[in-house]
């Protein structure tokens, strides 16, 4: 178990406006001026505290917002990008150049899935996809090219917990880096503390929490976080995926609220998915004894956070799985929609959406079958209500 607290870290965040607001104050510039030109000239080549030049380098509520986020994963330092595949591009990119090798978790989420196969070999970056939670697998992928292990600390959309402790030790032996995807356990899992370099978020998700915006970031040492917005060799820099400082803002108050809501998650999904379990249902999640890696989160995580937020009911074909999310949506348990994280229940196929960029054999060989339904659920005050209305929805699939 980590010993790391997360909750108080952001509790104890302490950021006054302008004139004293309770909120940290927008700041509606894209530039930002100086006294003196040897000061400008100067923060071309270094960072200086409390000095800004211009918003797609840094700008005050982004800062505000990384800072934030560094506490929530332990980390020296983070940047916060305009979304959660920025922010895993962007690493990507900076780490690795044309003849390095990734080496990968084959359950991952869509668009990272795509970017790996089909967008990095065009920059001769090759990627070999493995079974994560079988170290030995990954230990032999590894070769002296390789510069990136990379994995979801618990994986979209099949709810594979990884061994992170393993991984990197593995990463540490070769001279790799450990990058780790946390976007569906924040607060629930502290990668940085189990061993990773670098953590990336989408904050679309659970962290921000409304599905009002899209964002991510990037946390890790102060060095890595740097070399981003190096105005010469920066990805973050020359890239430039820079998030809006209203949205960084309505993120940043969000964040304040994120422990009352992973609980509640929590709680929701492991009520609910215990109770179609003993219905008799296939259901995925972590919290379930059934669960490969049931024992393992419990070794890694940070107490009282629970087992997240999704759960995967597996309606064994693609038409039942359908006639369900309709009914669902109907009988107001959610709306059919992507993305996660949500105060409202979320569900969709992962099959034939989110994670739709990875082909048909290789879903199948991890599982990945059409009847699934991803659940994300909501911030429910009563889940056995919820419960009775998917009973009632799931008596209706014919
Ligand atoms: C949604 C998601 C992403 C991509 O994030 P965006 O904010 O949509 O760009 C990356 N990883 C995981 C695990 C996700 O669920």
């Amino acid at each position: 178990m980590s010993n790391y607290f997360p909750a108080d870290q952001i509790q104890d965040l302490q950021y006054f406006g302008e004139f004293g607001g309770v909120n940290p104050s927008i700041s509606d510039s894209s530039t930002f001026t100086f006294l003196k030109a040897g000061k400008m000239e100067e923060l071309f080549e270094k960072e200086i505290e409390g000095c800004y030049l211009y918003s797609r380098h840094w700008n005050p509520m982004n800062k505000y917002l990384s800072n934030a986020l560094a506490k929530l994963e332990g980390t020296e330092s983070a940047s916060v990008t305009a979304s959660g595949m920025a922010a895993i591009t962007n690493v990507i990119l900076q780490l690795c150049s044309s003849g390095d090798e990734i080496v990968t978790s084959r359950t991952i989420y869509g668009g990272t899935y795509a970017f790996f196969k089909n967008f990095l070999p065009r920059l001769g970056i090759k990627v070999v996809f493995v079974d994560s939670t079988n170290i030995q697998k990954v230990r032999e992928a590894v070769t002296k090219n390789t510069k990136v292990i990379y994995c979801e600390s618990v994986s979209n959309p099949m709810l594979e917990v990884a061994d992170l402790e393993s991984l990197s030790k593995v990463s540490k032996e070769f001279g790799c880096k450990l990058v780790v995807d946390n976007t569906f356990s924040p607060l629930i899992i502290s990668p940085s503390k189990l061993g990773a370099d670098i953590v990336v978020h989408s904050l679309t998700k659970f962290i921000n929490g409304m599905s009002d915006c899209v964002a991510g970031v990037i946390c890790g040492s102060k060095q890595f976080i740097d070399s981003l917005s190096d105005v010469n060799s920066g990805a973050s820099m020359l890239l430039g995926p820079v998030l809006d400082s209203y949205r960084s803002a309505g993120i940043l108050k969000n964040i304040r609220t994120l422990h009352v809501r992973m609980k509640q998650h929590s709680e929701n999904a492991m009520y609910i998915s215990e109770k179609l379990s003993k219905d008799g249902l296939r259901v995925i999640y972590p919290g379930l004894k059934s669960h490969p890696q049931h024992i393992l989160m419990q070794k890694s995580w940070n107490e009282g956070f629970g087992f997240g937020g999704l759960f995967v009911l597996d309606m064994q074909t693609k038409e039942k799985a359908n006639m369900l999310m309709e009914l669902m949506q109907n009988n107001n348990v959610g709306y059919l929609a992507v993305s996660l994280g949500n105060y409202k229940t979320l569900f969709s196929a992962p099959g034939g959406s989110t994670s739709s960029e990875i082909p048909e054999d290789e879903r199948k060989a991890i599982g990945l079958t059409d009847g699934l339904v991803r659940i994300s659920i909501g911030l429910d005050n009563n889940p056995e209500r919820t419960y009775q209305t998917i009973k009632k929805c799931l008596a209706m699939v014919k």
